[in-house]
């Protein structure tokens, strides 16, 4: 049975890509922040199904958290077959409305969170010569946003992290993607106004928002999909046309 590791798993896309993953019939460590009752429930939900979850307590900005569980999740499966990046926090603001402590936490977050989630997982999978990662980035990386410079500045790192990670790790037989959602309906986006989500919505191609089924099909593809590395695959519904 493989074995996936997913930072931020307890809630929107990271929770669907949990699901996806043990419907698949993947073993499912994943972390909460936060909402602890929400990853009981998740893994009492997987486990009655015939799974293999548990769930961890992480702040991913935190590097000796960060080892804690892996060394646990290690423990427990022997093995990680697939780590999956997913925490991350927004920040809507002008750059001069940006205070530095702002500019810091969602660094620390968004760019060292997922440099220690890699750091610490990566000796494993390269002792056992496997393994694949995969870093949700956005397409706020790609083009930047308005009012998102910082955000913009945080998951355009990755992008260039990914592709550094993947040619490093490559002669490991590790391979390392990103995706690069879209609009999705998370409490991420909670605080748009309704036009500003009629606005986003007919900005797409598809004429309507993803959902966060439809970054986990793309994460589970990554996952199986063994001649891709160091590819960016955008999940927008043709957004950034
Ligand atoms: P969400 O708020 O539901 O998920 C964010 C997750 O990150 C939560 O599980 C939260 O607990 C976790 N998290 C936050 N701070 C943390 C910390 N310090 N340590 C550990 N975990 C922490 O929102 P989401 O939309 O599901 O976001 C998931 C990822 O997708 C994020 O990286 C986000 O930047 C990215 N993304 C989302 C959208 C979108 O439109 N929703 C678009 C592009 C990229």
């Amino acid at each position: 049975m493989k074995t996936v590791l997913i930072f931020g798993g307890s809630s929107g896309i990271g929770a669907a890509i949990a699901e996806k993953f043990n419907r698949s019939g993947y073993a499912v460590a994943f972390t909460y922040h936060t909402s602890l009752s929400s990853a009981q429930s998740m893994v009492e939900r997987f486990n009655s199904d015939g799974g293999n979850a548990s769930y961890y307590n992480c702040d991913v900005s935190n590097a000796s958290q960060v080892e804690k569980t892996v060394a646990e999740t290690l423990k427990r499966y022997r093995k990680i077959d697939c780590l999956v990046c997913c925490a991350g926090i927004a920040l809507s603001k002008t750059l001069t409305d940006t205070s530095e402590a702002e500019y810091e936490r969602l660094m620390s977050v968004n760019q060292k969170g997922v440099f220690n989630c890699c750091r610490a997982v990566c000796p494993s999978m390269v002792s056992q010569k496997r393994g694949n990662i995969i870093i949700i980035s956005s397409i706020a990386g790609k083009v930047g946003i308005s009012c998102e410079s910082v955000y913009s500045m945080s998951k355009g790192g990755l992008l260039a992290f990914s592709s550094a990670l993947a040619k490093e790790l490559s002669c490991s037989g590790i391979r390392v993607n990103s995706i690069c959602p879209g609009y999705i309906d998370t409490k991420m986006n909670s605080h748009l106004t309704p036009t500003e989500k009629n606005d986003l919505t007919n900005k797409t191609l598809l004429g309507r928002a993803g959902s966060c089924v439809d970054v986990a099909e793309a994460a589970y593809f990554l996952a199986e999909s063994e001649y891709i590395t160091a590819a960016e695959i955008s999940v927008d519904g043709g957004l950034l046309i």
